[in-house]
């Protein structure tokens, strides 16, 4: 099951991450073990390590392997940390996300999205990965404060309620823009002062709730 794929992912890494900057030994190497092609479409697996984004259910996407890359790696995990993610969609970031932290929280508003990639966990064994259907605009207060939060649709600005729930120290990663096009923002807290920074422009479908766009 894992070993299927291996030759694409391992070409994947070395030319769509590493050439692009994705240089943490502990990205690259969970990059090139979790299959990707499970959180697809049995009719799109063999497109699974393309250099692009691919149609989920719900008319919702799973995100271009670089982008996965490039966020989990501005989160700088240890291992150690409680991490916060807010549109599980295919469940593939959160499932890169669990082999490189203590325990993955998260959230997805669409019921079908969520059984399916609440049964590619189990089949993985990945059991450190706990799931919730909700609005995930207001986070997941029950088990806050984060040390990460990482969040996988554009919204017109950073949700209250997820900065309320971030650790100190503690970082996010989350696209902010208009519903075609954002721009990804880091923010980090540390003694009390946070700081936004700027990096790339993405494209990622809206965040839909109470703190993020009112409507599809
Ligand atoms: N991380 C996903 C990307 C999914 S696309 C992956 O690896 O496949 C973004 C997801 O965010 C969609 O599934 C969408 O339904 C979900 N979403 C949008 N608004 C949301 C909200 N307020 N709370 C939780 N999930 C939301």
């Amino acid at each position: 099951m894992t070993a299927r794929f291996a030759t694409s992912r391992e070409r994947m890494v070395q030319e769509q991450l590493h050439p692009r900057g994705v240089s943490d030994p502990n990205v690259l190497k969970v990059m090139s073990e979790v299959p990707r092609h499970l959180f697809v479409d049995d009719a799109m697996q063999a497109r699974a390590y393309g250099d692009h984004p691919l149609p989920i259910a719900g008319d919702q996407t799973i995100s271009q392997p670089f982008i996965v890359a490039a966020m989990t790696q501005a989160l700088q995990l240890q291992g150690c940390e409680k991490v916060l993610e807010i549109g599980t969609g295919s469940g593939y970031q959160a499932a890169v996300l669990s082999r490189l932290c203590e325990k993955v929280y998260t959230v997805e508003r669409i019921n079908t999205l969520l059984a399916g990639a609440r049964k590619i966990f189990d089949q993985l064994h990945y059991y450190n990965i706990l799931s919730r259907l909700d609005d995930g605009t207001t986070g997941w207060q029950e088990h806050a404060p984060y040390d990460a939060i990482i969040v996988t649709a554009g919204s017109p600005e950073i949700p209250e309620p997820l900065i309320d729930q971030l650790a100190d120290p503690g970082r996010m990663v989350i696209p902010v823009g208009d519903r075609s096009v954002q721009e990804l923002q880091y923010l980090s807290r540390k003694d009390g002062e946070i700081k936004v920074q700027r990096l790339e422009s993405v494209r990622f479908v809206s965040l839909i709730g109470e703190h993020g766009w009112k409507n599809d």
